[in-house]
């Protein structure tokens, strides 16, 4: 059950890939996924709002709409967070993007619809990524508070430790 509000907003959902995949992502093609952490960025303005959105990546979706579904039916949710009521999912991509520690996988995934000139609303970063490496540089923005969810059950080692060793 995701306990997101009702309500707009922003958010990144992280899947943690073990091991080396070739997945297909609708007609965007198919890609080699390298082990890592990765982070979707989406903003969620429909009915439902954030449960509603986050909800669907949580659980996953029967039929395969956008790019981040398909990652989703094969690599497991590690946690969520989210930010309501502003659209920051590009403010969110590029502080991303232009921070060392994560890169775009694949161009385009997630960024159809954008206008903001992101490469791709998912971006990826080294296995043992934290919750705080992904939050501190978008909390740093400063444009509100940020709820995280961890999926305590998603492979049984969602808490991975905050030690934050510097590596070239
Ligand atoms: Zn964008």
């Amino acid at each position: 059950m995701v306990c997101c509000p009702p309500k707009p907003g922003t958010y990144v959902v992280a899947f943690r890939l073990q091991a080396e995949r070739a997945l297909t992502v609708g007609r965007l093609g198919t890609f080699v996924f390298e082990p890592g952490l990765y982070v979707y960025v989406g903003s969620a303005f429909g009915p439902g709002g954030l449960r509603a959105r986050v909800g669907r990546h949580w659980h996953g979706a029967r039929t395969p709409r956008w790019h981040v579904d398909y990652l989703r039916r094969t690599v497991p949710v590690a946690w969520a967070a989210w930010t309501t009521g502003k659209r920051l999912e590009c403010c969110w991509s590029q502080a991303l993007a232009a921070d060392m520690a994560f890169c775009v996988p694949v161009p385009g995934f997630g960024a159809s619809d954008c206008r903001s000139g992101c490469h791709a609303h998912l971006l990826v970063g080294a296995l043992e990524t934290s919750p705080a490496d992904v939050l501190v540089p978008l909390v740093a923005l400063g444009r509100g508070a940020i709820t995280l969810m961890m999926a305590s059950a998603a492979g049984g080692d969602a808490h991975h430790g905050a030690g934050g060793e510097p590596n070239g």
